[in-house]
């Protein structure tokens, strides 16, 4: 196929040799491919992973290439192919008046079996992960024998967040939810507020997500609920000003470490975007898909949400004391616990410390970022915190034994694929020291 894509997303990472890609156009080629071909093999989604453990320099590429990505729709399932982008699956069911069960990430580019791969998640206790929302997963396993798993299997744990290492997802079935408008509430508060009352402000709101501009301790704070069960929206409110000089200082900062006084460019806008904001309403996908995509290493550790005034104390320490800045604030998303047995959030609710560092334009970070993102996972894996597996991580900080299901992954993944076909050369070792 020409014009396959051979980098990450933003093209700053190669992924695979152009020789060593390739793109199948459904079940049948992608059997046929993994019986025949002796090669590694890693698929790829869009590509939105840190690259880390998405390369496939030793081995093949795979894309999964389908001509119809909305298999069946009704108003309590969809079937979608594995390479079915989130957007595309979520505008379907809009269309129709109605969704997914669950918060929509900030972006929706990403491929269902990609987002499924690593644990894609967006904010509100009562939902875990978009894995959680999967009905069947219909794979071919390591053999080229296609095989389909049901939410009652005994491994769907596994494969709620499976790392491309349990075979090639196909085929995804989820569940369907009727669509409705909320009200996102917004203000701008302080550190403390947010250090003492995070829990309360959980308790009272649906999806609860937060900026923690942590140079000036202020916090903007997102807290969405049904329209029909929270306070109406004044349709004459005005539009706030109050966080109009933090924005302006993050913007200075920002446009130092990026050397680029452009406010137009990416990374600027998503601070600018905050300007004179005002409460909006919407349903989920309008009130929260609104990323701006631009290269970045980020970063997200998931801390029990019953620990997060502490990890929040000892994340300021951190960042007061340390040498180098954050030029985004902390982005903080609560979910409910997930039955993906290799997240972060299994079994537990969570709260997701994410970060952001945005990159030059020749590619190159901030002095010291990369530094900082390790003092912040020592301090947040202090926690029991255990990283977001589609984002930047050190493994090193993290006790992954400490997930209840650890070692029953390496047993479903052992079974399914004992060659490591699937396998990334530097999964194996974390995934292998069950
Ligand atoms: C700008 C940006 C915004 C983001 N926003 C969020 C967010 O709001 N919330 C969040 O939780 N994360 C977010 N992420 C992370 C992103 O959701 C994950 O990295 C996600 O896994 C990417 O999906 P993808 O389709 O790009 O998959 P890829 O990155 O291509 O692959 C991810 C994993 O899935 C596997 N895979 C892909 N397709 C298949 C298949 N058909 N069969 C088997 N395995 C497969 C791959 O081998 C790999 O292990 C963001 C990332 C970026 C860069």
């Amino acid at each position: 196929m020409t014009n396959l894509p051979n980098t990450n997303w933003c093209a700053t990472t190669t992924l695979a040799n152009e020789d060593r890609n390739v793109a199948v156009r459904g079940v049948e080629e992608a059997a046929q491919l993994i019986r025949e071909c002796d090669s590694r093999l890693q698929p790829l989604g869009s590509r939105f992973s840190y690259p880390t453990y998405v390369t496939a320099q030793d081995g093949l590429a795979v894309h999964l290439r389908s001509e119809q990505h909305i298999l069946a729709s009704d108003c309590e399932t969809i079937t979608v192919t594995g390479d079915c982008t989130l957007g595309a699956l979520w505008d379907h069911l809009r269309d129709r008046g109605r969704t997914l069960p669950i918060c929509p990430p900030v972006i929706t580019e990403q491929t269902v079996a990609g987002a499924i791969g690593t644990g894609t998640h967006a904010q509100g206790t009562g939902e875990g992960l978009i894995a959680d929302t999967v009905l069947s997963i219909d794979y071919l396993d390591a053999t080229g024998q296609l095989r389909r798993i049901e939410r009652a299997g005994e491994a769907f744990g596994a494969f709620q967040l499976h790392l491309g290492s349990l075979g090639l997802i196909t085929e995804v079935t989820l569940a369907v939810a009727p669509n409705r408008d909320y009200v996102a509430h917004k203000y701008t508060t302080s550190g403390d507020d947010l250090r003492q009352n995070f829990r309360t402000w959980n308790d009272r709101s649906e999806h609860v997500k937060a900026w923690w501009f942590t140079e000036e301790d202020r916090v903007h704070v997102w807290e969405v609920s049904p329209a029909d069960s929270g306070a109406p929206i004044d349709p004459s409110a005005t539009t706030h000003a109050d966080l109009n000089p933090v924005l302006q200082a993050t913007q200075e900062r920002m446009g130092a470490e990026l050397r680029s006084d452009d406010r137009t460019i990416a990374p600027q806008r998503t601070v600018g975007r905050f300007y004179d904001y005002a409460d909006t309403t919407g349903d989920l996908v309008e009130i929260f898909r609104n990323g701006i995509p631009a290269p970045q290493i980020n970063m997200e550790v998931g801390v029990p949400l019953d620990r997060f005034r502490a990890a929040a104390d000892d994340l300021r320490r951190v960042l007061a004391n340390s040498a180098y800045r954050l030029h985004y604030p902390v982005i903080l998303r609560p979910t409910g616990p997930t039955n993906a047995w290799l997240a972060a959030a299994y079994d537990r609710p969570t709260c997701w410390f994410g970060f952001v560092v945005y990159q030059r334009e020749d590619g190159s970070v901030a002095d010291g970022s990369v530094e900082l993102l390790g003092e912040i996972q020592a301090a947040l894996a202090a926690h029991e915190g255990l990283p977001h597996w589609g984002k930047y991580f050190d493994p090193l900080h993290y006790d992954f034994r400490s997930l209840p299901r650890w070692a029953d992954f390496q047993a479903v993944r052992h079974r399914l694929d004992p060659l490591g076909r699937f396998l990334h050369p530097r999964l194996a070792p974390l995934l292998d020291a069950a």
